[in-house]
């Protein structure tokens, strides 16, 4: 074995760390390895096994985790390449790309040290000592502390605080003085991994576990069959669930029934179900819902996609396709049928949904068409739960693997396929470090695997487009959609003109109040869209004319009525409803604007007997709370459904025939290059919501920019027409896909830090040479205070990436050398947001 390995740690540092490996132990290169790092201990990951004595005394590896790799040579590999491209330091890399910190336990131990022997019994604890200028209170915790170690070899904090009732401050001003000593033996959790899984109990052994007297005759034969007798229909549920699994369901499965949780303790307390704890490994999912026969009607178009898919699959060799497929044109349904090819031929393939994607719905169509071999993989799982997952992916239990961002990790064996479902969509950008793409870390994956990557989208981003119009990926049309429905009508509103007609401010413009009234009589749906949360987004004074701002970041506090709060839709701060101004204290204090909470209440007074629904992140908290409002729409519960973008996203809702945009163009006003692709993909998914039923469906969008071409080419359904328009200007700017880009954002909670820093990174710009980079900076981010943080920006382009990633680099090397802290200046590659 050699004698020393290279280890990748989680944090901030682009570098890994040298340990000796100690006689005995076996690391692995991609296996984890626990060892200390800076008086705490780590997990990281083993990068190099090598015989170079490094340059400084290296400590010993504390304990191999793992006998053999959890990450394979080409998740190394992969991983290598996200840490170079996006200047992310690699240990934090490989955090991100294993979901394991579950299996790791923070464990920090107490000893009682010789001074602090002496202190105890000599009497130091009386405070004769100069320094001592402690209460009562104080000295009196500090002998509890001392007493009660000087009994044992060590303790751990948490028992030590409890005992002693100290806090932590007490216990570090112990370890100043030498009293005691920290020490921190963080280990990885036994090894086996439990899960709970409920075990009905065999009628032979069930009499025993009865409550006495409850069935005094019953012979051991009856004894279940009459305990079950006299069960309520939920306890039937779970004893019927469990009889039908073979008597053994994971307890999770049973969760997940639509049973109160009360009814399982109840059958426990009975002793008809006894709860154990069983190794992962062992464990064998319960009800095995075998994969449907999936018998799709496929199009011509969707049968030519289909088979590109399964041609790329079939030769194993890297290849790429764009699938550009109106809204409603099915593509989901090819995503399906191409996994299932791959499962069939007995490779893997990987589904990356964007984050609002994952429904439960989902989930059960998923399990229908994969049976076990799928696993989930979303925001709401546990830390635990997420391992579990990992864990059964890389056993190979599941091969088709579904999930979010994080999901294009997954730890799959012969990769084959990978599809990335709505790929211009934000959330599979990580905004903290490492600030990877998701999909464009699944077109390296898939060039790394020999796979074939497809990008599904109705509104590809520029850049995917654009690749795919330079041949880089085969661009494959799904023009019409499913049963020849047509797209629906588009209808423009100028609300400027509005304005001059009405003479006043209108949210809701004469028009769309008449295409309401007319959905609401025959019972048809409408949903509308306002890309704004809260009640209203602005308070201002009439007398001074400040707003009211987060007292962290510079922006305006949003009017929530409903929770009777102003909030910062950006930290999340929360402060009372002003009654005077802060400023000048006037009482003339105005809330202007209309957000979605005050747009269901203006709807609400215009058509009192609509049942009104409202879908925000005010409304919905996770995926199941989406899925309610989204079910009671389904269901015809709710006649009008108010919501920001979360109602754009692709659900099929059949009886929506009125789609009203109120306000969805306020993004083209921001100081973003990206402001009108956004505003037309926003504007084009929600559109597509219209019309997916018999009825064909229309959009009545009110907008103050008609002229604008993002909403034209919206209104008009032409993607290639906004496409082309859009390219002109980002060729004309320099901009993607013209372009690499990067932004570089230097951070500090105080101004001068903030103003000093980037001055130092801007004169080293200046006095660089940098042929081929250009960099526009340093200024004020157009957001210059967020959560507390003063900041300040570069925006570097460049034609060539190799020169921007080598001038981001020496830079990066420059701050560090000016100490300045690393992890406040932040360099996002390839940037969504300029914010
Ligand atoms: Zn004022
Ligand atoms: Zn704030």
């Amino acid at each position: 074995m050699p004698e020393f390995c290279d280890v990748a740690l989680p944090v901030p540092l682009d570098t890994a760390f040298s340990y000796r490996v100690p006689e005995g132990m076996q690391p692995a290169v991609g296996g984890r390895v626990l060892v200390s790092f800076r008086q705490q201990r780590m997990s990281g990951i083993v990068i190099d096994l090598h015989d170079r004595t490094p340059a400084v005394v290296t400590k010993n590896v504390v304990s191999v985790l793992d006998a053999s790799p959890v990450l394979d040579a080409q998740l190394l590999r992969l991983g290598k390449w996200i840490a170079d491209y996006y200047l992310a330091p690699v240990g934090e890399v490989f955090r991100t790309m294993l979901p394991l910190s579950a299996e790791f336990k923070r464990t920090i131990v107490y000893r009682i040290a010789e001074q602090g022997q002496l202190a105890l019994h000599l009497g130091g604890m009386s405070g004769s000592s100069a320094r001592a200028r402690r209460t009562p209170e104080e000295q009196l915790s500090e002998f509890r502390v001392l007493d009660y170690l000087a009994n044992r070899d060590e303790a751990s904090e948490q028992s030590l605080r409890s005992a002693a009732s100290v806090s932590r401050a007490v216990l570090a001003g112990m370890v100043r003085k030498k009293w005691i000593v920290r020490e921190d033996v963080s280990d990885a959790r036994d090894a086996a991994r439990f899960v709970k899984v409920a075990v009905l109990r065999s009628a032979e052994d069930s009499h025993s576990a009865l409550v006495p007297g409850e069935h005094p005759s019953a012979g051991s034969g009856q004894a279940a069959h009459s305990a079950t007798s006299k069960l309520n229909a939920n306890q039937q549920t779970l004893i019927e669930t469990l009889a039908g699994a073979g008597g053994r369901v994971a307890l999770k499965t049973l969760q997940a029934l639509d049973v109160p949780r009360t009814t399982l303790n109840t059958l426990v307390k009975r002793g008809l179900i006894d709860i154990v704890e069983e190794p992962a490994e062992f464990h064998v999912s319960s009800s095995k819902p075998r994969p449907s026969p999936f018998d799709f009607q496929f199009n011509p178009a969707q049968q030519q996609a289909l088979q590109r898919i399964e041609q790329g699959v079939a030769a194993r060799k890297f290849a790429g396709m764009l699938l550009h497929g109106v809204t409603g044109s099915g593509k989901t349904a090819v995503y399906l049928a191409g996994m299932r090819a791959v499962l069939e031929a007995g490779h893997s393939a990987i589904l990356l949904v964007p984050e609002i994607g994952l429904t439960p719905a989902v989930a059960a169509d998923l399990h229908q068409v994969f049976g076990d071999e799928v696993a989930i993989l979303h925001s709401a799982l546990s830390d635990k739960e997420r391992a579990e997952q990992w864990h059964r992916i890389k056993r190979g239990d599941a091969r088709m693997v579904v999930g979010t961002r994080s999901a294009v990790f997954a730890p799959v064996a012969d990769l084959a396929l990978i599809i990335v479902d709505e790929e211009q969509d934000s959330s599979y950008k990580q905004e903290e470090s490492p600030r990877y793409h998701a999909r464009d870390v699944a077109v390296m994956r898939a060039k790394m695997a020999d796979a074939m990557v497809v990008l599904g989208s109705a509104t590809p981003s520029l850049e995917s487009y654009y690749n795919a119009k330079k041949n880089k990926y085969a661009l494959v049309e799904l023009p019409d959609r499913v049963e020849q429905r047509p797209l629906p009508e588009v209808e423009l509103i100028d609300m400027k003109q509005e304005f001059q007609e009405t003479g006043q401010e209108q949210v809701i413009s004469r028009k769309l109040a008449e295409e309401i009234r007319e959905r609401l009589e025959p019972k048809e749906q409408v949903m509308i869209l306002l890309n704004r949360r809260g009640y209203s987004p602005v308070a201002l004074c009439r007398a001074c004319g400040s707003r009211m701002e987060c007292r962290n970041c510079a922006v305006a506090m949003t009017h929530h009525k409903g929770s009777r709060r102003m909030v910062c839709h950006y930290c999340g701060f929360q402060a009372p409803i002003p009654k005077t101004c802060g400023e000048c204290g006037s009482e003339y204090v105005y809330f202007l604007g209309t957000g979605s909470e005050k747009l269901e209440e203006l709807l609400h007074g215009m058509f009192p007997s609509a049942r009104i629904g409202r879908l925000d992140r005010d409304t919905v908290r996770g995926n199941e709370d989406f899925e309610r409002v989204l079910n009671a729409l389904n269901e015809g519960q709710l006649d009008l459904l108010v919501g920001t973008q979360m109602i754009a996203k692709g659900h099929d809702v059949h009886g929506v025939t009125l789609v009203g945009v109120v306000g969805a163009d306020t993004a083209l006003g921001l100081p973003d290059f990206r402001a009108a692709e956004r505003t037309f993909q926003l504007l084009t998914q929600v559109a597509g919501r219209a019309g997916r039923g018999q009825t064909p469906g229309k959009v009545v969008l009110q907008t103050y920019f008609p002229d604008h071409y993002a909403v034209q080419y919206a209104a008009h359904h032409d993607f290639v027409g906004f496409y082309e328009k859009e390219l002109q200007f980002r060729s004309w700017m320099h901009y993607p896909p013209y372009s690499a880009l990067a932004n570089v954002l230097v951070r500090s909670d105080k101004l001068e830090e903030a103003l000093q820093w980037s001055g130092i990174l801007g004169k080293w710009f200046d006095g660089t040479r940098h042929e081929g980079v250009r960099v526009l900076g340093p200024a004020a981010a157009p957001i210059v205070r967020l959560k507390r943080d003063y900041r300040y920006h570069f925006v570097l382009k460049s034609a060539s990436r190799e020169k921007l990633n080598a001038l981001l680099r020496t830079m990066v090397a420059y701050a560090v050398s000016q100490k300045i802290p690393r992890t406040q200046v932040i360099v996002d590659v390839d940037a969504l947001w300029l914010m």
